[in-house]
């Protein structure tokens, strides 16, 4: 067995640790913090989320699932159909506090790596002759597509969809916990990626290693009414918010880089897991830093496999009964992703 010692987490990019520069500015912040004198880093946060994504306003708040909630309630009322894509984040990950807190019907569409087809939104929406359907508020979108794999939705996509729904009144609020990790895909600044939604969550934690938090953008009016929600749910009084904000900030500015670095490595393990006897790794689909392996082909569980893995130093996350999911991020060096591989093979060949 090649545990050297070393072991490698590749279960969630939401374990990265703050930089020492980010380190730095919270200790600067936590030490030269003026009672009572407002929260300036986090002004600073919110003013640069906004210039990235080309919205009015912004609000911090402690996590994206918060984030993404907040920003349902503010969209729609009690008693809405809220359109999603059924393997999205918001409806396999969130807890469903979009139905018990905000009492929203949610509608699940099946998508093609993250994307709806817009004939199906469009049948979804429907239209109410008798007032017997419920009333279609939001739809909400997600890039990258977690579940597909870090799936980056295509740029003309996004934009028709969100034209379209503008036609009907009806908003898209965008899940863009890594909505980086699109824009460095597709080589491209984040604004156009974002600017078309009404509203879009924003991660802090994952590639952006910032210590805490999400950021949740959209028009002036959306987020005063995000914040009196936020509020409701406990999410608009961090006390020592700008601690938090000075390693976004820094993440925000900073991160884009290593962001590329952690796809490089995401296709340096893929390639080498793709060879393992019975692994399936659809290589042309890794494109960010999100590694999906069929495993099924070994003719082991997946969960099987796993608890090999993690005898062997390696943690990943089990996706389903055959998949296991293998997210890359600034604690992966290009050693661990070759080792990760190498375990892994061990792992299949070896109880
Ligand atoms: C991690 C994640 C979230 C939730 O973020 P938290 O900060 O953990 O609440 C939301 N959406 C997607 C796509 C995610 O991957």
């Amino acid at each position: 067995m090649s545990n050297d010692g070393r072991y490698i987490d590749l279960g969630t990019d939401a374990r990265t640790a703050p930089t020492s520069r980010m380190w730095e500015a919270m200790q600067a912040v936590a030490l030269n913090a003026v009672p009572f004198k407002g929260h300036e880093a986090v002004e600073t946060l919110t003013l640069r989320a906004c210039e990235l994504t080309g919205m009015q306003s912004a609000l911090l708040l402690p996590s994206c699932t918060m984030a993404n909630l907040v920003a349902i309630m503010a969209h729609a009322d009690r008693g809405d159909q809220v359109i999603l894509e059924e393997s999205s984040h918001i409806a396999w990950s969130e807890g469903w506090g979009m139905a018990s807190i905000a009492g929203i019907y949610p509608k699940l569409l099946k998508g093609s790596r993250g994307a709806i087809d817009l004939s199906d939104i469009r049948a979804a929406i429907g239209r109410s002759v008798f007032s017997h359907r419920p009333h279609t508020k939001l739809l909400c979108l997600e890039n990258t597509h977690n579940a597909s794999g870090g799936a980056v939705l295509p740029l003309a996509y996004t934009e028709e969809v969100c034209a379209a729904m503008k036609e009907r009144g009806i908003s898209v609020h965008l899940d863009g916990a890594r909505v980086f990790n699109a824009a460095v895909a597709l080589h491209s600044p984040v604004r156009p990626l974002t600017e078309t939604f009404d509203s879009v969550a924003l991660n802090l934690n994952k590639g952006i290693s910032a210590l805490e938090g999400a950021l949740l953008c959209g028009s002036s009016a959306f987020i005063r009414k995000a914040s009196r929600l936020a509020r409701t749910l406990g999410g608009d009084s961090q006390h020592k918010a700008d601690i938090i904000a000075a390693a976004g900030l820094i993440g925000l500015n900073e991160m884009a880089d290593v962001i590329a670095e952690d796809h490089r490595r995401a296709r340096l393990f893929a390639s080498a897991a793709q060879r393992i006897a019975g692994v399936a790794i659809e290589l042309e689909s890794v494109r960010t830093n999100i590694v999906m392996a069929d495993v099924s082909g070994t003719g082991l569980a997946a969960d099987e496999v796993l608890r090999r893995l993690l005898h062997r130093g390696v943690a990943a996350y089990l996706y389903n009964e055959h998949t296991l999911r293998f997210v890359f991020h600034r604690q992966i060096s290009d050693d661990d992703a070759k080792t990760a591989a190498r375990r892994l093979e061990e792992a299949i060949g070896h109880s």
